[in-house]
């Protein structure tokens, strides 16, 4: 972006009032980009809300992003350089013990997003945290740290939720999971999706966007103004602003069924590469995650990572798509083929299949959760010696999974149990070494969450998938058509994982419901029904 640097107080004035936003800086000499400033802003720049994520013993991320005019590029902050802000840590809600504060810069080439990696606090506790920019204070949000590594710990909560296309349906999953007593939010993947919307409806939101949001997502200005939408919404604000949140991605936060380089349609990998830098910083700017999640020149962004909850859970988190080798029997639903047996056929790539053996060797935890994004156990399209999988979960890369699934099991590692999203319907599943013998033996339990919103409400996959249930006996319970999320409680002796459902999305508020409870005993992998 030449220039930036060059532009002059009247230019920043002009460009600003063109926003709708007044923004005066101090004396007339040219607004250094690198110079953070302190902003008189007219509007409210938290119109994004506030969160907090990947807490340690003894820190927190915090994030914000200054966006007075959110569904407009550069949040109605076009052409102006890096800004300062203020942030703080406090022991109590009204922020009068503050432990923690300081100012960091919100720099113009990341959209004035915010990243706090705030460390020094105290383990396994309550904080709330507040921004400040100008005169403008943003609402005061609640987090926790994990707890030590040594804590004597009886049990933690846990939600996990996926899939929240902002055009299908309200929010009121997340309406209900801010009501909860929970110590984490673990996301698993499609936080945007990249399709075009009616600008004149906005789905079923019933509301006018500008004419950007009609075409599907590509460069970094589309990615930030449909993150910028979604982050609008008050309940996930509420959700966000509750407890800290594991965030990872799978497909549509840039392409859907996107595989490494390799789009869904016939874009060169060179040219999809740069679509994919740009979904990856937009969501960087979003989400509270570290700073190895930025992509860096070569356009890696490293989003792998793992989550201790003291000794009695862990969270790994895993990135299936940034080093996925390309669908070995193309998109959608096949029968296997030689290729789907290529060793060199890979999920995670060998770096991170590398790094998540390692995890599974060393972790002390009681409980370990492997944060997944695509339905890691099978699901037989029909019976017979040859059915068709779909090919773009973990069906699609039998040996990958076969080599994790040995890690695990040869690592000894305790109670894993794996949270998947994407599919849009709710699984109960037990993992089996090899899922074409159901008398093999169960080495995990695997629970995939609803979909928010994605899909809206009434029939869609019971219909078609439910009647392939009866060829996949390690599947407990299926259910393709309900919204909402999971909740799970973590205790020595068991985990209990609860499906909550809403009523409905298709409009603002509705009641929610435990539709069913599973139950994991400690030591012994599968889940009953409690
Ligand atoms: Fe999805
Ligand atoms: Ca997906």
């Amino acid at each position: 972006m030449p220039g930036r640097s060059q532009i002059t107080r009247r230019q920043v004035l002009a460009g600003a009032s063109a926003a709708g936003v007044l923004v005066v800086f101090g004396g007339d000499k040219a607004l250094a980009r690198g110079a953070p400033r302190s902003p008189q802003l007219a509007s409210d720049p938290f119109t994004l809300g506030v969160a907090s994520g990947d807490p340690l013993h003894n820190g927190v991320v915090l994030w914000t992003r200054l966006a007075p005019e959110p569904l407009t590029a550069d949040g109605g902050l076009a052409g102006i350089g890096n800004l300062e802000v203020g942030w703080a840590v406090a022991r109590d809600e009204g922020m009068s013990q503050v432990v923690r504060s300081g100012r960091a810069v919100a720099p113009a080439d990341l959209a004035h997003s915010v990243h706090v990696d705030v460390r020094g606090l105290e383990p396994g506790r309550e904080y709330w945290y507040r921004f400040t920019a100008g005169d403008w204070a943003s609402p005061v949000a609640r987090t926790r740290t994990a707890p030590a590594p040594d804590a004597r710990l009886d049990g933690m909560a846990f939600a996990y939720s996926t899939c929240q296309k902002w055009e299908e349906g309200f929010y009121n999953a997340y309406a209900h999971m801010a009501d909860e007593d929970l110590d984490l939010v673990v996301f698993l993947g499609d936080y945007t999706y990249e399709y075009g919307i009616d600008p004149g409806t906005g789905g079923v939101r019933g509301v006018q966007l500008p004419p950007e949001y009609a075409d599907e997502t590509v460069t970094l200005d589309q990615f930030r103004l449909r993150h910028a939408l979604y982050k609008t919404d008050a309940d996930l604000q509420r959700a966000h602003a509750r407890f800290p949140w594991v965030a990872t991605w799978d497909d549509h936060e840039v392409d859907n069924d996107y595989t490494g380089d390799i789009p869904e349609d016939g874009t060169p990998p060179e040219v999809f590469r740069l679509r994919r830098i740009a979904g990856y910083q937009a969501f960087y700017e979003h989400l509270p995650v570290r700073a190895p999640a930025l992509p860096d020149r070569q356009g890696q962004s490293k989003l792998y990572r793992t989550i201790p909850w003291g000794p009695l859970a862990s969270f790994i988190v895993i990135d299936s798509r940034q080093y996925r080798s390309d669908h070995p029997m193309g998109d959608g639903e096949h029968p296997y083929g030689p290729a789907s047996f290529d060793p060199a056929q890979t999920v995670l790539g060998a770096q991170q299949e590398r790094w998540l053996r390692k995890q599974f060797g060393t972790s002390q935890a009681q409980w370990n959760v492997l944060a997944n994004q695509v339905l890691f156990s099978a699901l037989a399209h029909e019976p017979g010696p040859n059915p068709r999988y779909w090919q773009d979960s973990w069906d699609g890369y039998p040996v990958a999974r076969r080599r994790l699934i040995d890690d695990m099991v040869g690592s000894g590692v305790r109670n894993p149990f794996v949270i998947t999203g994407d599919w849009h319907s709710t699984f109960v599943n037990d993992v089996h070494p090899d899922f074409r013998d159901p008398a093999s033996p169960v080495v995990a339990t695997e629970i995939l969450a609803p979909a928010v919103t994605s899909n809206g409400d009434g029939p869609v996959y019971g219909p078609y998938y439910g009647p392939m249930i009866q060829f996949n006996p390690h599947i407990k319970f299926f259910e393709g058509d309900r919204k909402g999320y999971v909740r799970c409680a973590v205790g020595r002796d068991h985990l209990r994982a609860d499906l909550r459902y809403v009523e409905r999305v298709g409009a603002r508020g509705a009641p929610v419901e435990t539709f069913a409870s599973f139950v994991v005993e400690d030591g012994r992998p599968g889940a009953v029904p409690a």
